[in-house]
């Protein structure tokens, strides 16, 4: 049986349990309650309509990674470079790709049959340069400053980490996401990256490192965790 509660349908299953158990589940944010058989509707409906507020708050938390999961690369959404909300308009040419940024326009020019994918990987390769390009500007002041050199660095998509150090092969990979965020997110994650190799854990002595060169990373930390990664769902 269902019941529309202030515009939200939700699914009620009567079992055999103690409790009343209410659940919003993925993809599509829908409310079920499970309910013991001796609970009556008014009740089951008395609690729902005192859980509204958290099942709305677990809706759109649901709508938001659905969005992002479902970027297709069509005109009107938005793609954050360095930090900046840029709104994207694509155009079509037969001819090469190109991606160009004018104003709070980020502008794909792309084959009109391309699909999102398509259009994704070419949007990663855009970005997967900005951020070398960066990273071949920042590594090499940070490297001078702190003294410590890695062997090699590579840019790569991940989906929990922002960077990380192999001890070894002397490598430090960086996440692709963060060409969206602030420009100071690639620099703490530099500092950090570098920082472990000569220490291994976050300990004090990596602490007194980050304090030393980076007064103000714990603050860019926050921000970087604050925003969660884009494509985290895919
Ligand atoms: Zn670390």
């Amino acid at each position: 049986m269902t019941m529309k509660i202030h515009n939200i349908e939700i699914e009620i299953i009567k079992k055999k349990i103690k409790n009343l158990h209410l659940s919003v589940l993925p993809p599509n944010g829908a409310v079920r309650i499970s309910a013991p058989l001796s609970v009556s509707d008014e009740s089951i409906r008395l609690f729902a309509a005192s859980k509204i507020s958290w099942i709305r708050a677990q809706q759109s938390k649901f709508a938001r990674q659905l969005r992002h999961s479902e970027r297709e690369f069509v005109s009107g959404e938005t793609i954050y470079i360095w930090g900046r909300q840029y709104y994207l308009q694509v155009e079509y040419s037969n001819k090469s790709n190109n991606f160009r940024l004018d104003g709070e326009r980020a502008i794909l020019t792309v084959r009109k049959e391309s699909t999102a994918k398509q259009r994704e990987n070419y949007v990663n390769e855009v970005l997967r340069k900005y951020l070398k390009d960066e990273i071949n500007r920042l590594l090499p002041v940070w490297e001078q400053k702190t003294g410590l050199q890695c062997k090699r660095w590579l840019v790569k998509y991940m989906k929990t980490r922002w960077g990380t150090y192999s001890e070894t092969t002397g490598t430090v990979s960086f996440n692709l996401q963060l060409a969206h965020k602030p420009v100071e997110c690639l620099e703490y994650i530099i500092v950090h990256e570098l920082g472990h190799i000569t220490h291994r854990n976050h300990g004090k002595g990596f602490i007194a490192y980050m304090d030393a060169y980076l007064p103000y990373w714990r603050e860019t930390k926050n921000k970087l965790n604050a925003l969660t990664l884009d494509y985290m769902d895919e």
